[in-house]
């Protein structure tokens, strides 16, 4: 009998066996030169996964809540002017993560399940100037997807340095950093990237890079701040040895193997392979007739989705079900209505069966809450 169950949370996520293999290994110095040359490998494919060739990349050991914090204590000064978008939990989060570097934060936010119509934050930019905006790719708390390429040109219009929280969607939603023209692109190793938790990943275009060079304050921290970091990346890619933190040498091994997985999956039929998965798992859903938190089709996220609890289910209830399944699930997160509905995963390595599989364990645990469809 299989000992594991199959994990369907947004994050981590079942990773492949090669990537395990790899971080399984024994550890080396990170100043050995095979390491070295697994870092500048990682560094140079994180541009191509990103569609970044002229972003700057950098790799560091920490969740993905360090990466928005490298980005935002980099890029912003006390004082600056940062728009929020947020679409829920983890928009929340930048207002106040930006607010903690001193920025002057507007919140814009999305009704529950929507999004902000990029005319809206248009008319925002036009009223006042901004140094800095930021918003979520996909909201995890509400499973609702942005579409980053309308905002990454009102970035460029109206002068502001664009930061896309990409934790739940690089690699899995489509992402042209450099096309869309958007400044910093921040993930974490757990979710579609598939690498065990404990990395934080970000790609800084030129524009971004240029405006903390001209920054007139020192970056408020310490461990986050670029002037340590850039030349340790920089090194790296020219397989030369650097050190300012101890990085997380297992997991950029892991790191490395992914992103080659990921680049022989081919970008294009990696994001196809999530739309489709995503579409599976969203119709199923539908078809036991519980409803999505996003509010149409067009934005709901493909990497993980957040239905309902039909009338009568009780959360607690279908959790309860769902834990003596052989799946894993999440419950809510959004505050207010984190108890009305749950979360499933659907990102990285997933497959049409592991959707089958996590749609029979959904049907089954509704069914043990006395739910009859
Ligand atoms: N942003 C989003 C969209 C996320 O989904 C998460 C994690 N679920 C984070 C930020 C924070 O990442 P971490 O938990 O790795 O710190």
């Amino acid at each position: 009998m299989k000992r594991r169950k199959l994990l369907m949370i947004p994050g981590p996520i079942e990773f492949e066996p090669e990537v395990m293999t790899a971080v399984g290994m024994a550890t080396t110095s990170h100043v050995a030169p095979d390491f070295i040359e697994s870092f500048g490998n990682a560094l140079a494919m994180m541009r191509e996964v990103w569609l970044a060739p002229t972003g700057q990349p950098f790799i560091m050991a920490g969740s993905g809540t360090l990466a928005m914090d490298v980005a935002g204590a980099n890029l912003v000064e006390p004082g600056d002017r940062a728009l929020v978008i947020s679409t829920g939990y983890f928009g929340d989060r930048y207002a106040e993560l930006l607010r903690r570097y001193g920025a002057e934060v507007t919140l814009m936010k999305a009704p529950t399940g929507d999004v902000v119509r990029p005319e809206a934050v248009e008319a925002e930019l036009k009223r006042s100037s901004y140094r800095l905006m930021t918003f979520t790719h996909v909201d995890t708390s509400t499973a609702v997807r942005v579409d980053p390429e309308p905002l990454g040109a009102l970035g460029e219009k109206y002068g502001v340095i664009t930061v896309l929280d990409g934790v739940c969607s690089v690699a899995g939603e489509e992402i042209k950093q450099d096309e869309w023209k958007i400044d910093v692109v921040l993930t974490a190793s757990q979710k579609a990237v598939g690498v065990p938790p404990g990395l934080a990943l970000l790609v800084a275009s030129p524009r971004a890079m240029e405006v903390w060079k001209n920054r007139k304050t020192p970056v408020g921290s310490y461990y986050s701040d670029w002037t340590h970091w850039l030349p340790v990346m920089k090194a790296y890619e020219e397989r030369r040895p650097a050190y300012f933190g101890t990085p997380a040498v297992n997991l950029v091994c892991g790191l490395e193997v992914s992103l080659r997985l990921i680049l022989g999956e081919g970008m294009e039929a990696r994001f196809r392979r999530h739309r489709q998965r995503g579409s599976e798992f969203r119709e199923a859903m539908r078809d036991l007739g519980l409803r999505m938190i996003p509010v149409s089709e067009e934005v709901c996220a493909n990497t993980l989705s957040a239905p309902f609890y039909p009338e009568g289910v009780k959360g607690s209830d279908f959790m309860r079900a769902i834990g003596s399944s052989d799946v894993i699930l999440a419950g809510g997160l959004l505050p207010g209505i984190k108890d009305t509905y749950f979360r499933a995963g659907h990102m990285g390595s997933v497959t049409e069966g592991d959707i089958l599989t996590t749609v029979a364990a959904v049907r089954g645990a509704l069914s043990a809450c006395g739910y009859r469809k």
